[in-house]
């Protein structure tokens, strides 16, 4: 959807809320402890988002999965964090969120150095492809709800903000305000003293499957942001200032 003007997007608000009852509402918020951090103004402009993104994006159930309404809710919700501040311009260019019962494993023919080509099966709680879908797995959907750091909606939709450039680099396109060095001296030691800690066997304060690249980096630190942004800051301030420049968002000063 391109840029709305106030009227026309308080006329589709109108509509849109009609299609969800109070209920499922209840039900989200009930089931999302992440809401509750967020002031009024704050979930009342996250709803908008959320029906803006079920307008915007189609939600496609494979393999049996059957979608209800407040779990629609629940992705379009989780799905809309990162942009809260940012708007839904942020996700244009894509128009389907795939969602599978469990986890995946897509077949990928891989070519070796060699040349050999081979067929590799692993298994994904989601992906998320440039112009192309996201696909997520509802049971990791139902597994990012608690709060507690893991957080694949978020994880995925980090990606497509990384990808509006044209690579996952871990870096999406920054705001003005933002420079581009300044970010990378946040990123760049932050990556390598977890690469470290990885090796080293330590305990890590963030997921250390970012420790894979620096996309998964970037998309780890995201979940972290949102969701357990105490210890993100803790041991990666740097990290964590780049991250509110960028989402606009301080979850530190609502938790
Ligand atoms: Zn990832």
């Amino acid at each position: 959807m391109g840029r709305l003007t106030n009227w026309w997007r308080s006329r589709v608000l109108e509509r849109e809320r009609k299609r969800f009852s109070t209920q499922d509402w209840d039900l989200v918020r009930e089931r999302l402890p992440l809401l509750r951090r967020l002031n009024s103004a704050e979930s009342g402009r996250l709803e908008d988002l959320a029906l803006l993104f079920l307008r915007d994006k189609h939600l496609e159930p494979v393999q049996g999965l059957e979608l209800t309404d407040p779990m629609r809710l629940t992705i379009a919700v989780l799905a809309c964090m990162p942009i809260l501040r940012l708007g839904l311009d942020w996700y244009q260019g894509w128009y389907a969120v795939i969602l599978y019962p469990d986890e995946f494993a897509p077949e990928r023919e891989v070519m070796g150095e060699d040349g050999v080509v081979w067929v590799e099966q692993t298994a994904k709680s989601g992906e998320a492809w440039e112009q192309g879908p996201v696909i997520l797995s509802w049971a990791d959907v139902e597994d990012s709800l608690k709060s507690d750091g893991y957080n694949v909606v978020i994880h995925e939709l980090a990606h497509k903000l990384d990808l509006r450039d044209g690579v996952a680099n871990g870096c999406p396109p920054l705001h003005a305000e933002m420079s581009a060095p300044a970010w990378k001296a946040a990123f760049s030691p932050a990556y390598r003293d977890l690469c470290r800690r990885v090796e080293a066997g330590e305990e890590t304060s963030i997921d250390p499957y970012a420790t894979e690249s620096p996309a998964e980096f970037f998309a780890v630190a995201s979940e972290a942001f949102f969701e357990r942004p105490g210890p993100l800051v803790q041991a990666y301030p740097a990290v964590y200032a780049q991250l509110e420049a960028f989402y606009r968002q301080n979850p530190l000063g609502r938790s």
